[in-house]
């Protein structure tokens, strides 16, 4: 039976790097059925809106979204693409893998990490209260009359949210994503040494969920000590789960650990379904010129095809990835030594040489 699978091109370079990505999917003998949907600029165009009601029913029937990266335009007043996505199907986990391949130009050798991030609660969840405002002044005149602490009348302040159904839910990710593959460790992130509460919830329930996995080995770092540490030995680290506004900055570490936004694969997964996208954005001065590299979706494919159980497709596209970037030829031109290189290849090209070595 074929996967039914939302397919969203989007800006710039995606239709170009989701057009590889799709070839090289479909060269490993899965069977897909596209739903191609619009979504950015191109559907604020084409159809006045940035995130089409048709695309998100899409969405919402198949359960399973890929995208290529959507231009953001200037100015306000659009409806956020990535939110509206993010709340039709809860997309609670953001999967950030960073892995080296040899042939990426980088400053770490051996890196394979897992980030898992919290997508929807911590500071992130969106409730502020500006200075000086009558609302912020309510919120300060109650938490003043409850603690012992007192928080200056003219601060900003920015809510801090952790749930332990929020923590539970994404911990059980990390850890069902490490048994589904292969993974041997899962580290909780945090800084429960100082925010008692909110991250101490957050560690005491990943302490709990570990005892379900006797399988899987377990520990935490405080989130200080973690960037130190990775940046010192990565190779002990495997699959990391933390809150949200740590995994927004640990992830952008891992990938430039591993060599830049070329090679960064990316997922939100949820209750109700799945979004995989790449890392970067749309390049709009490459758009149309097939030369952006196709990698990062590819890659963003093979997450895909985890995710929906394909486990040996996905590693049999990692491995040729991997294979093509190391031989270093038919590579695009920022994966060359020299980016003037004129034997680097086309986004088209690259991806053929990708089929060709799936074995
Ligand atoms: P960008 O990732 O598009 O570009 C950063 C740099 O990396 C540029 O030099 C670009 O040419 C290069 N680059 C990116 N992807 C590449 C690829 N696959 N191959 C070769 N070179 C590549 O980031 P930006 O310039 O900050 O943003 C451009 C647009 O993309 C903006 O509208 C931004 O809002 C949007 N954006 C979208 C997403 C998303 O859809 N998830 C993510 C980030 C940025």
């Amino acid at each position: 039976m074929a996967y039914a699978v939302t397919l969203m091109p989007g800006d710039g370079i995606g239709p170009e790097v989701v057009e590889a990505m799709r070839r090289v999917l479909e060269a490993t003998g899965i069977a897909f059925e596209w739903d191609y949907q619009d979504l950015g600029l191109t559907a604020q165009e084409k159809q006045g809106t940035l995130l089409p009601d048709a695309t998100l029913e899409s969405v919402k029937r198949t359960k399973v979204g890929i995208k290529g990266p959507t231009t953001t335009p200037v100015g306000t007043g659009f409806r956020s693409v990535n939110v509206g996505l993010r709340q039709a199907l809860e997309l609670y986990a953001n999967l950030r893998p960073a892995k080296t391949y040899e042939g990426v130009r980088a400053n770490f050798d051996n890196v394979d990490l897992i980030v898992v991030r919290e997508n929807l609660e911590d500071l992130y969840a969106g409730v502020e209260f500006d200075t000086g405002t009558s609302e912020a002044g309510l919120v300060i005149e109650a938490i003043n009359s409850q603690s012992a602490k007192k928080v200056d009348p003219k601060a900003a302040i920015t809510i801090k949210m952790i749930t332990e159904e929020g923590s539970r839910r994404i911990v059980k990710f990390a850890f069902e994503y490490a048994r589904a593959n292969r993974r041997k460790l899962v580290t909780a992130v945090h800084k429960a040494n100082i925010m008692k509460f909110t991250d101490g919830l957050f560690l005491r329930v990943a302490q709990e969920v570990a005892q379900e996995y006797p399988d899987i080995e377990f520990n935490d770092r405080i989130v200080d000590n973690m960037c130190m540490q990775l940046v010192q030995k990565p190779d002990l680290y495997d699959v990391l789960v933390m809150p949200n506004l740590y995994g927004d900055i640990l992830s952008d570490l891992c990938s430039g650990m591993i060599g830049g936004l070329g090679v960064a694969p990316g997922a939100n997964i949820g209750a109700e379904g799945a979004v995989f996208e790449p890392i970067h954005g749309s390049a709009p001065k490459y758009a149309g010129q097939n030369v952006a590299n196709p990698t990062a979706e590819i890659l963003t494919g093979a997450l895909m095809l985890r995710h929906l159980g394909e486990i040996d497709a996905a590693e049999r596209v990692e491995g040729a990835v991997a294979r093509v970037i190391a031989e270093g030829k038919d590579v695009t031109y920022d994966l060359k030594p020299n980016r003037d290189d004129p034997t680097a290849v086309g986004t088209d090209k690259m991806a053929d040489a990708i089929i060709a070595a799936l074995g």
